[in-house]
């Protein structure tokens, strides 16, 4: 059995710690529907001072993947959404979902029935032709095991209760009811002894101590059979609450075009991790008119009260919006590795503490870390600089030609390379050479930046440093 649930009896009455859990299936990548109900969970694990396990559905072994697990694990590091003792895999569980439909079958509570395919198919096409949906007609649940037809391996069905309602409080659906009539006895052991997915999740839960199920309301309707399973065992179920699904900006079901992508295509975008909490955050919680809320915020306010009933429209705009707000914030030197990375320099010391120093005048100026790092690669490229066409036109003009002799003579004897100093040597340039500064700076960005547009220049040059700025200024094209 795993970890038992602790019991806080500091106040003289046994308190539950709060349980939740993540339960992905590794069928594909961590996408964004999925990192938002990780976060919530986490959340509410967190708040509570409880406990958030990760548990990895791999029970479909055709479509489950080693490579998913790999991208769900990423993806939920890079978001900072960390979990609670190791990690549970379902499959290895088996023989204990197994046990469990055993327990149900020595009950009395659960059957085995030797259906074949065929008599399976011609229930399904009468249902159909009736227009309603396919049900079991439990035609083994009192049957004599004796007529049992031989060498047919049976599969076993749980006794669906046949009268009366199955009423779930849930915490944001509220109360749903469901007539038992339209439950069937549905199966817990195939007739090669895998469990079925209602079985594992139920008996993961309850072994988990699992005190609060937050997931997507794909699963509302699983949780009225899954609690005829807790019930015939005489388990207490955990509270479960059902988060509206996430749709595209148009009220329409989310496309991979509307964002309908992995955790890691997000950070492939440039996106922080900070912002994309924040932002899965407000996708579906609330908390007044907060916009802006940090994830130390978020632990403290977070409750399922919060959670919206209607389905959330997931918006690029107010991502980028957001990301901007946690780039400007954010620390230089933790995005300075971020930029380094993307830039390919992430074990080169020197690249990295310049781009550092080169952060204040960069983050603002980008929406996300792909765009920073774009901007900032000039900073840390290897002479030659590539030039951009417009940049290489001014610096084959014959009026620069003209001035740059000037302008590497005099940066030459520069004792005080600092931006302001830098920019008043820039203007005493022009105005001997009777130019405007414009015509100085220009070529100066062009040639330090590869680029006609940049932060501003004398910072620039303040940052590269004096033999780089003089390295790239001499090595400036002129023809
Ligand atoms: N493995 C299920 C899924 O990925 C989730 C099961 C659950 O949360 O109960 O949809």
């Amino acid at each position: 059995m795993l970890e038992p649930t602790k019991i806080n009896a500091s106040f003289g009455f046994q308190i539950m710690t709060v349980v939740t859990r993540f339960a992905p299936s590794p069928t594909g990548f961590l996408h964004i529907g999925g990192a938002r109900t990780a976060l919530f969970n986490w959340l509410y694990a967190r708040h509570h001072g409880g406990i958030f396990h990760l548990r990895i559905e791999d029970t479909d072994r055709v479509r489950s993947t080693d490579a998913a697990i790999e991208a769900i694990i990423d993806g939920l590091k890079w978001l900072g959404l960390d979990w609670d003792g190791e990690i549970v895999y379902q499959f290895s569980r088996a023989p204990r979902h197994a046990e469990v439909a055993q327990q149900l079958l020595d009950a009395g509570k659960a059957y085995r029935c030797y259906c074949s395919v065929e008599e399976l198919d011609e229930m399904r096409k009468a249902a159909q032709a009736a227009g309603k949906p396919m049900k079991y007609d439990g035609r083994w649940r009192d049957r004599d095991p004796k007529d049992a037809p031989a060498g047919v391996k049976p599969v076993i069905r749980i006794k669906a209760p046949l009268a009366g309602e199955t009423i779930v409080v849930d915490g944001v659906q509220g109360e749903v009811r469901v007539a038992n009539e339209q439950l069937d006895d549905m199966i817990l052991l195939r007739s090669d002894g895998t469990p079925t997915y209602m079985l594992s999740v139920v008996v993961d839960d309850h072994d988990m101590n699992i005190t609060h199920v937050i997931r997507g309301d794909d699963h509302l309707t699983n949780t009225f059979r899954q609690r005829m399973i807790y019930d015939s065992m005489g388990w207490t179920a955990p509270h479960f609450s059902h988060i509206p699904l996430i749709h595209g900006p148009d009220g329409a079901k989310l496309s991979k075009r509307h964002g309908a992508l992995g955790v890691e295509a997000y950070r492939d975008m440039g996106y922080l991790p900070a912002a994309l909490r924040n932002y899965l955050l407000r996708l579906g919680w609330g908390h007044g008119d907060d916009e802006i809320i940090s994830t130390q915020q978020a632990i403290e306010w977070f409750d399922l009260g919060g959670i919206g009933r209607s389905p959330s429209r997931f918006d690029f705009a107010k991502l980028d919006n957001l990301n901007g707000h946690y780039m400007r914030q954010a620390d230089d030197a933790e995005l300075a590795k971020g930029v380094a990375e993307k830039l390919g320099k992430a074990d080169d010391s020197a690249a990295l503490a310049l781009l550092t120093r080169a952060m204040p005048g960069l983050k603002s100026r980008a929406k996300n870390l792909k765009e920073l790092a774009e901007n900032a690669g000039f900073y840390v490229q290897q002479r030659p600089l590539a030039f951009a066409d417009k940049a290489k036109a001014i610096l084959v003009a014959p009026e620069t030609v003209a001035l740059m002799p000037k302008i590497i003579e005099a940066y030459a004897a520069a004792n005080d390379w600092q931006a302001a100093a830098l920019e008043e040597m820039a203007r005493g340039l022009a105005e001997s050479s009777g130019v405007k500064l414009g015509a100085v700076a220009q070529p100066l960005r062009a040639a330090l930046t590869g680029s006609t547009q940049s932060p501003p220049i004398f910072e620039v040059m303040e940052i590269l440093g004096k033999d780089e700025a003089m390295a790239r200024l001499k090595e400036a094209p002129s023809a």
